[in-house]
């Protein structure tokens, strides 16, 4: 199967060298990728990439790319962010397409923002390529719907890494809507407190909570309970990041059943 790019308000504007291309992968899956993104990979002559990046998106590379892998663990930060920075600089100011390879969405909880900032007062021209977020994909690869009618008109995304004093800062009375769904991205270590805050805040101790492990990629794992059970799911499980955390009513939308396939549901 072969086909064109489609013209779009963006296809005319070029990676030119000495430029920075802030890209998202999305979350792994490289059929996820969008087709912009596609476009920026193919022309890359240095790739400054994250460990969420998927081996299948890396393989998408021109052969002659130069790879820098600054792989983030949540608290280990394998190259620190001000030398993440520096590169973006120092290879465009070698007249390099410079591409910046996140997972999900680049401006999502990925520090998209600072980077950008960083290579504009160095006078360097950045192109945002937004790609999927991880809250988005991984639950629609389990049939869990972000919202649905008179179950959940709203949902928000927050971080489970605001650490202070080791203490959770975060604005827990503003989660405690039932027809709320609370999607928190790097949670598993603070589900003690998230799970604690939020029955505090009014949330039901029987919420249905779930946590969707490499959300999909080949290694994709859901594990359904409830807002009280979090904790207990992931000992029983030893569930690691990158981990998406999933609380809400909508979760119970579709018989676990039903899900054969990621993103696939069947009637049987
Ligand atoms: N910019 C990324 C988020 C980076 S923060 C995005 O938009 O998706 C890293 C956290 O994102 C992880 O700790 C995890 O909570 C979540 N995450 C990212 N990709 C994931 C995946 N494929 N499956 C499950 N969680 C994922």
């Amino acid at each position: 199967m072969t086909f064109a790019i489609p013209d779009s308000p963006k296809t005319k504007q070029l990676f030119s060298k000495g430029e920075v291309a802030l890209v998202g992968a999305g979350p792994g899956d490289p059929e996820l990728l969008t087709l912009q993104a596609f476009r920026f990979i193919k022309q890359a002559e240095v790739v400054i990439y994250d460990r969420l990046v998927s081996a299948e998106i890396l393989a998408l590379l021109p052969e002659n790319c130069e790879q820098i892998y600054v792989g983030k663990k949540q608290a280990v930060h394998r190259v620190p962010q001000d030398e993440i920075n520096q590169l973006l600089v120092v290879h465009a100011k070698k007249n390099k397409r410079v591409l910046r390879l996140k997972g999900g969405d680049p401006f999502v909880f990925g520090r998209g923002g600072e980077e950008a900032q960083f290579v504009l007062k160095h006078d360097i021209a950045c192109h945002i390529v937004p790609g999927m977020t991880a809250a988005s994909a991984c639950t629609s690869y389990v049939g869990i719907p972000l919202t649905h009618r008179q179950v959940a008109q709203s949902c928000t995304f927050i971080t489970g890494n605001v650490q202070n004093n080791g203490e959770l800062d975060l604005p827990w009375q503003t989660l405690n809507d039932n027809k709320q769904t609370v999607i928190f991205y790097m949670g598993i270590k603070s589900l003690p407190i998230i799970s604690k805050q939020l029955i505090k805040a009014g949330r039901k101790a029987s919420t249905p909570a779930a946590l969707i492990f490499k959300g999909t990629n080949p290694e994709q794992q859901v594990y359904r309970g409830t807002l009280e059970g979090l904790n207990h799911l992931v000992k029983l499980h030893n569930i690691k990041p990158p981990t998406l955390v999933v609380i809400g009513d909508v979760i119970n939308t579709f018989d676990e059943k039903h899900l054969v396939n990621l993103g696939y549901l069947s009637p049987k």
